[in-house]
Order: C-alpha cells, then sequence, then structure tokens
C-alpha cells in the first residue's frame, strides 16, 4: 500500500481512526497502509494535543464519552484541569484550578458566575493539524471523486513533516451555501448519533472547505492551502465566528 499522505510504500500495522477514537468512533477507518505506521505516530502527537487542550476537551467531557485507552476524558487548558465523569455519566464537567476571582459576575448569594476558558491554548497547530487529517481521510474515503480533484499538496507537506507553521481556521456554524455530508449513509448516521458532523464545500479552485462539528463547537478549514480569502464573507456574516490563530484577525482587518 502507498501512504496518501508521504507516499511511502508500507505494510503498516496499526489501523487509522479517520475521525479519532477519543471522540467514540469505533469503525470509520482507513483502509490499512494507506496511512503508514510512521504517519500515523507522528498523528497521534498533535492529536493528543488537539483532544487534551483545547474547548473540544470539555465535550468530550460533557458527553462522557471515554478516551481511546478507555479512560475518562481529561485535559487541561489553561491553569484549569477537566475531567468528565469516572463512570462515564453525560453532563458532568469537573474543572479544577478554579477560584472565585476566575468568575466573571460572581454573585456569593446565589454562588453563579461566569467562566471564561480560552478555547484554544497555545494549541491551535494541533488543532489546525487534526482538522486537516480527519478531512482528507474523510475525503479520500468517502468523496474520492472530490480527493482526485485536487493535489493537496500544502496539506500533505505540512502533515508529513514536523513543520509547525499556523494553517487558519474558523469556528462558525454558518453556512454560505448549504455544506455536503462527507460520510454517506450508515456512516454518517453512525458518526451523527455519536455528535460528529464531517461536511465538506468547494468554494472556488483553491479553497476546499472541510467543516468538522463535534457537539456544539463548529470548526472550519480549507483544506487546499493557507489562504484567507474565504474568511470575510463567512465573518461578515456570522457575528459569532471566530478565527485562530488569533493573529491572522489583524491581517484580515488590513485586507477590509
Ligand atoms: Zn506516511
Amino acid at each position: 500500500m502507498i501512504c496518501i499522505f508521504c507516499d511511502n510504500k508500507n505494510e503498516a500495522k496499526s489501523i487509522e481512526h479517520i475521525v479519532s477514537e477519543s471522540f467514540g468512533n469505533k469503525i470509520y477507518v482507513m483502509e490499512r497502509g494507506k496511512v503508514c505506521d510512521v504517519c500515523n505516530s507522528r498523528f497521534s502527537n498533535f492529536e493528543k494535543t488537539a483532544l487534551a487542550n483545547t474547548v473540544f476537551i470539555m465535550e468530550r467531557a460533557r458527553f462522557g464519552v471515554a478516551s481511546k485507552k478507555g479512560n475518562t476524558a481529561k485535559g487541561k487548558v489553561g491553569q484549569y484541569t477537566i475531567e468528565g465523569n469516572k463512570e462515564f455519566k453525560r453532563g458532568y464537567i469537573k474543572i479544577d484550578g478554579l477560584t472565585e476571582e476566575d468568575l466573571d459576575q460572581f454573585d456569593p448569594e446565589t454562588g453563579v458566575g461566569k467562566l471564561l476558558i480560552k478555547s484554544f491554548d497555545k494549541s491551535e497547530v494541533a488543532a489546525s493539524k487534526l482538522l486537516l487529517k480527519t478531512g482528507l481521510e474523510a475525503i479520500y474515503t468517502s468523496q474520492r471523486k472530490i480527493y482526485e480533484k485536487y493535489n493537496f499538496q500544502d496539506l500533505k507537506d505540512f502533515l508529513s513533516t514536523a513543520n509547525n507553521k499556523d494553517w487558519p481556521f474558523l469556528t462558525s456554524d454558518y453556512e454560505v451555501v448549504k455544506y455536503n455530508s462527507v460520510p454517506k449513509f450508515t456512516i454518517k448516521y453512525y458518526l451523527k448519533i455519536r455528535r460528529c458532523d464531517l461536511k465538506f464545500y468547494q468554494y472556488n479552485d483553491e479553497t476546499l472547505l472541510f467543516k468538522f462539528k463535534y457537539g456544539s463547537i463548529p470548526m472550519v478549514i480549507n483544506l487546499l492551502n493557507r489562504n484567507l480569502n474565504w474568511i470575510k464573507e463567512v465573518t461578515e456574516a456570522d457575528n459569532k465566528a471566530r478565527l485562530f490563530p488569533e493573529h491572522y484577525r489583524s491581517k484580515i482587518l488590513k485586507k477590509l
């Protein structure tokens, strides 16, 4: 088999999960050898960070989803340690490292306040890489015609080396037009009941958008390059849209 990321001929021993097992996926996987063991183990490094040190950990904890090794979801964002219920009950999030000062508008009488936790804590590159990896594997497996239309060279280069250059993504649920589901039929349904939604939209020749939504967190990334020309339209239409890494926001503003 030839690895779709590094083109190396290989006899892989490992199975590559398209959507991480720590989101609850057991069956949507790559054909063995389509991702070599070297790429697979490189991917698990950023996957770990993206699952445990971003806003994804809040959702994984809230949904009581077990990790790949069958443990309670646990991670750290900023100074907070976030953990799900030990018995995998839904709706519980345990946050350690929290003081009253961390709460905005805290009312001592009711004990209610607002907690602001960063969505990403220097974990943006890991999140970008996880989105790109998931996107390409899903398109390859479920939308082969789309896969064959492009060479995805920038994406492959980015994931096949230790290169940590930023690749921008957006958190937004706005759809310029209706996106199409990447997986079809039973896989689409299987992932949907695990709260995973994978969609794509061909915006133009240099922009193939991939949207990954887990629970209430929608993320959109361009699988072809770091081009930002699609971002303006979405951010103008959706005032909740946020661009990451944050330094890209000033680049967009300069363009306007
Ligand atoms: Zn490879």
